[in-house]
């Protein structure tokens, strides 16, 4: 249930509801996302859906991820290469992370909940993937040492875009993100910069879990 033909029915699925990057498609193809699940769920690891990883958090649909990704990454000409820089908010199992770090030069993580870091931490080192590093922290304030960031990717939903993140996105940059409650009805955001002003675009309504702010858990 975890074979190379369930990988290709959630390809062909993602390719149905319009995902069109190629390499964000063999990207997720080869990224085994059943590896990121407990052994109990594995079973449905390449079922389009969202799943729990414990501590009330969840592995993102893969759909969502792909979407994300794909929005990020923008159109790009072969010779920009990779995006130099991304910064993740929300790692949880490492699954977004994994991806993002394939087709990105560097990425640095932010997550609240401890041992979803180490799992996520684990689950990379396991994959051989290596250009990513983490952190255990409020990713609200995204991760200033290490901005601007050409790519900033969130996978919990805050009401307001936090303006940390908006600061540390390096011009021309990208930042994807939910943004709303979980009972009022969630937006996610592509928000572009260009010196200091920041257009912005609706892509779809998601279904986060919420982005806790100024709390560190665990
Ligand atoms: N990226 C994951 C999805 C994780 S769910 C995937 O690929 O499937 C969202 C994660 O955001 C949770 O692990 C949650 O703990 C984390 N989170 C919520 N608020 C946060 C905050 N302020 N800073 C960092 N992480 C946060």
């Amino acid at each position: 249930m975890t074979s190379q033909r369930t990988r290709e029915r959630m390809i062909a699925s993602l390719l149905d509801k319009g995902i069109k990057n190629w390499a964000v498609l063999d990207v997720m193809r080869t990224t085994p996302r059943h590896m990121f699940l407990d052994e109990a769920l594995s079973h449905r690891a390449y079922e389009d859906t969202a799943l729990p990883i414990g501590f009330n958090q969840t592995i993102s649909q893969p759909y969502v991820v792909a979407r994300m990704t794909e929005a990020v990454l923008g159109q790009r000409a072969p010779e920009q290469g990779k995006p130099a820089r991304v910064l993740e908010i929300g790692t949880g199992c490492g699954y977004q992370t994994a991806v993002i770090s394939q087709l990105a030069e560097r990425v640095w993580s932010v997550e609240r909940i401890q041992p979803l870091l180490e799992k996520a931490r684990k689950n990379l080192s396991v994959l051989g993937i290596r250009n990513v590093r983490f952190k255990h922290d409020d990713g609200s304030l995204g991760w200033a040492e290490h901005a601007p960031f050409d790519i900033i990717i969130a996978a919990a939903a805050p009401q307001q875009v936090p303006s940390e993140l908006l600061n540390q996105l390096a011009d021309g940059g990208r930042l994807v993100l939910p943004v709303g409650s979980e009972r009022g009805g969630q937006e996610l955001l592509l928000i572009e910069r260009h010196g200091d002003e920041f257009s912005s675009r609706v892509l779809e309504a998601v279904n986060f879990v919420p982005l806790y702010v100024g709390q560190v858990q665990y």
